[in-house]
């Protein structure tokens, strides 16, 4: 499924030239419109790296799981941390689970 961006939340990165989802998406798919609120210009090229969704320094950007595994209205949403990732993971009747993880050592 492809990222899908709140319009308000997302700051268009504060109008830079390239936003910083744009800057990481490996397959160049995600865009500023003319409002400055940022898209995913090809949905069916996109792979679900969700590379974008964990860089968004406002968390506007979401992945909502496939429909074969969670129907529409489920969702995995990363927060991250100096070292750390968290997901949080809602399921389709709405129950939230949390997982954190270190992504970092040092
Ligand atoms: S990284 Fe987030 S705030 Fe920046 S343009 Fe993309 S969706 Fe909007
Ligand atoms: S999930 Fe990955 S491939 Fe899809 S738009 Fe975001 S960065 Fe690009």
């Amino acid at each position: 499924m492809p990222p899908r961006v709140d319009r308000e939340k997302c700051d268009g990165c504060k109008a830079e030239e390239e936003p910083l989802c744009a800057q990481i998406c490996p397959g160049d798919l995600m865009v500023l419109g003319e409002n400055k609120k940022a898209y995913c210009r090809a949905a069916r090229d996109c792979w679900d790296c969700m590379s974008c969704t964990k860089v968004c320094p406002v968390g506007a950007i979401e992945t909502r799981a496939p429909y074969q595994l969670g129907y529409h209205v489920a969702k995995l949403i990363p927060m991250m941390g100096t070292n750390t990732i968290t997901w949080t993971c809602i399921d389709i009747n709405g129950k939230v689970e949390r997982f954190r993880y270190k992504n970092r050592t040092t």
